[in-house]
């Protein structure tokens, strides 16, 4: 349905001036798997300088257990940027290449 694509309308004042009435497409599904990478990104961001902290501390028990913890959150960040490039492939609702 397209009211379902378009989350919103822009107007610009100059555009319409002309006539023009500007639209610009927000996909939803694209909004909400940007925002799982991006957090992700965050989360590895956050555990890797646990990480360097606990490493430079000698406390090595501690730093293989966080170890364990970015691999899996590594493993979530390529699933989350594989289903963003997939929905960016299929759906082309974004311009330029996919991710
Ligand atoms: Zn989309």
């Amino acid at each position: 349905m397209v009211a379902e694509r378009f989350a919103g309308v822009f107007p610009s004042p100059l555009l319409q001036d002309l006539g023009i009435q500007l639209r610009m497409e927000i996909c939803a599904e694209y909004t909400r798997l940007a925002a799982t990478v991006e957090t992700i990104l965050s989360k590895l961001t956050h555990l890797t300088s646990r990480h360097l902290d606990l490493f430079k501390s000698g406390d090595f028990a501690a730093t293989k257990r966080l170890d364990r913890e970015l691999e899996l959150t590594i493993g979530e960040k390529e699933r989350a940027i594989g289903a963003l490039r997939q929905h960016m492939l299929e759906h082309k609702c974004q311009a330029g290449k996919p991710i």
